[in-house]
């Protein structure tokens, strides 16, 4: 059995995550997706939050293929968590040039630890490519427009998140 493990902040789940997620289904028996813990990042959603959206959005994409998904926080190395898992690769989306750096490096450490487990890029469909959580904070957060950057649930989510806020 094929296992892969998409690991991010998914802070929050996005239209590019979801890209991303709906193409490693179709290169894996069983996608699970890590969700950093992330302390030091400070992330907007608990670790419960985007764990319970994640798992909300992924739902239909599981239904509509053979992928098992599960959703696995974790706060270790993410070479140690892809061993735990039994992951024999990690998947990353490519978003620009700017991602390319620290992924090349990433690839290069994680190799020198362990160089069983391969690291496989995908790129999101052209309408998606430019979102990143982060901006899509910053929108939310001055009152812009994020229906076509993140799912439903969660728009709703980042807008009463600011609303307390
Ligand atoms: P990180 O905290 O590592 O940036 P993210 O939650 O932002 O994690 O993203 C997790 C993974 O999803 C990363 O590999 C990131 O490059 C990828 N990703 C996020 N948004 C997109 C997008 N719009 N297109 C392609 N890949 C994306």
């Amino acid at each position: 059995m094929r296992i892969g493990l998409y690991p991010g902040t998914f802070d929050p789940i996005t239209l590019g995550h979801r890209d991303i997620i709906t193409r490693a289904c179709s290169l894996v028996d069983k996608l699970v997706i890590g969700v950093a813990i992330n302390r030091d990042k400070g992330p907007l959603f608990t670790l419960e939050e985007r764990v319970a959206m994640i798992e909300a959005d992924c739902a239909s994409i599981a239904a509509s293929c053979d992928t098992e998904i599960v959703v696995h926080p974790f706060e270790n190395l993410l070479i140690d968590c892809a061993t735990d898992v039994g992951a024999g690769v990690i998947i990353r989306g490519l978003r620009a040039v700017s991602d390319f750096e620290y992924e090349f490096q990433m690839v290069g450490m994680n190799r020198a630890m362990n160089d069983g487990i391969e690291t496989v890029f995908l790129m999101a469909d052209a309408p998606y490519q430019a979102i990143a959580s982060r901006l899509v904070k910053e929108i939310a957060r001055l009152g812009g427009d994020i229906s076509s950057f993140v799912p439903a649930a969660v728009a709703t989510a980042l807008q009463n998140k600011y609303a307390k806020n």
